[in-house]
């Protein structure tokens, strides 16, 4: 089954609930746009190869297309369509005027030298240059990309149009017009919306351990946030393996030695336990944070989750088929598209920055973040008691409700 089946499956469920107009479950249940391209790329031993992309524009009722770049061996186009869709639901749970759009290229970006990684952006820019824009399309980092990629983009599509025009990507470095707090963004709105979660259950932080899949954009900055915060990290992982440490990581150790020694997996000393990412899902935790890949919690693992509650750092980690094996189990999954919308947000701030010229202080950024994070929490939990549905069910429900009143002001139904 293609991921982007597990999104119509979660759109169909929800609309089911709330009693969604027909016409605007037809109109999201497909992309506007799908857009793929063969990019020739110069490798520094002088061959030739040629890499595919995607850009894929869900549905622009809200505002401009807006969603990461994937660099990665497995992208396809059935991912990034989910990914797109998924945008979509996104930004429209936190309420901002922006559509859903995501791109993806097939390429393992740690097999590139820096100069093949840079020519690749590149050529990616100028093939999809004609349907995007500060306007249109406005892509971001996702998995495998970062502040440096964005850079390059940003300098690529300006030299084309002639023009300073570096809104068409968010996520950029300070110096090329990033927003503070961007960095952070996806998992500093994931904790505050675990901290309203956590007042309504009395949770004491330091009574609580924590397990993050993935230690990249969102689940390294979610181990500091959260073990500043004064929760016990007990086990992380990252593309190659994961380590369990009942007895708690230091964080700040874990981040240096990551960098030196590449991996997770060759860290955190004698106490550690060396773990696959599928038997880290599985150990002794009360907060299971997902910040790796989709399709993580399926069926089949699903019931061996220990965890009372699961943060959705990454875009699609619980399969559909799972969420009632947890629902049974009483265990809550705070859902993706509320879960890490902090990332969109400040590129959303980003956006409004690069447009007038004037920059705001991490002191303005994050307050803003928190208060959009905090609305969206509040009305996606009163939508799960007044529809009596899971988080996620609520988090769609929120969505579609404004999404229905944007379609139908624009007349399509
Ligand atoms: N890739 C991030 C996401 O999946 C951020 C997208 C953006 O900032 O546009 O939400």
């Amino acid at each position: 089954m293609s991921l982007f089946e597990n999104t119509l499956k979660q759109i169909e469920k929800a609309a089911s609930i709330m009693k969604l107009d027909e016409n605007v479950k037809r109109i999201l249940s497909v992309p506007q746009r799908e857009v793929e391209v063969n990019l020739p790329v110069k490798m520094d031993d002088g061959s030739l190869k040629i890499f595919k992309g995607f850009r894929v524009q869900h549905n622009n009722a809200a505002g401009p297309y807006k969603g990461g770049i994937r660099y990665h061996q497995q992208v396809d186009m059935g991912e990034v369509k989910a990914l797109s869709a998924w945008m979509t639901i996104k930004c429209s749970v936190v309420g901002i005027p922006l559509g859903g759009g995501k791109g993806g290229i097939i390429v393992d970006p740690k097999q590139l030298s820096l100069g093949e990684l840079e020519r690749l952006t590149r050529a990616y820019v100028r093939a999809i240059e004609p349907v995007i824009g500060p306007e249109t399309d406005v892509p971001a980092p996702d998995v495998n990309t970062n502040s440096q990629i964005m850079d390059w983009f940003a300098d690529e599509y300006s030299k084309i149009r002639g023009k300073d025009l570096r809104g068409v990507v968010t996520g950029k470095s300070l110096e090329a017009g990033g927003s503070k707090g961007r960095n952070n963004a996806t998992a500093q709105g994931g904790v505050y919306v675990l901290e309203e979660y956590a007042k309504t259950v009395s949770l004491n932080p330091k009574e609580t351990k924590v397990i993050i899949q993935g230690f990249g954009n969102a689940g390294g900055v979610v181990a500091k946030l959260l073990s500043k915060a004064g929760y016990e990290i007990v086990g992380v992982s990252d593309s190659q393996g994961g380590i369990f440490c009942s007895q708690g990581l230091n964080v700040d150790e874990l981040t240096s030695c990551k960098v030196e020694k590449k991996s997770v997996v060759n860290c955190g000393g004698a106490t550690c336990k060396k773990v696959s990412n599928e038997e880290l899902l599985e150990q002794e935790c009360d907060i299971l944070v997902l910040a790796a890949l989709e399709n993580q919690v399926s069926a089949k693992n699903a019931g061996n989750i220990k965890a009372k509650v699961i943060l959705e750092l990454a875009n699609g980690p619980v399969m559909p088929e799972a969420d009632e094996i947890l629902d049974k189990k009483g265990i809550i999954a705070i859902p993706d598209i509320l879960a890490n919308a902090g990332g969109v947000t400040v590129s959303y701030f980003e956006m409004l920055q690069n447009a007038d010229g004037k920059y705001w202080s991490e002191e303005e950024v994050n307050p803003k973040l928190k208060d959009i994070m905090v609305s969206a929490w509040e009305e996606v939990s009163a939508n799960s008691k007044k529809y009596n549905c899971n988080l996620r069910d609520a988090a769609f429900i929120t969505s579609l409700l404004r999404l229905e009143q944007k379609i139908r002001e624009k007349g399509l139904i």
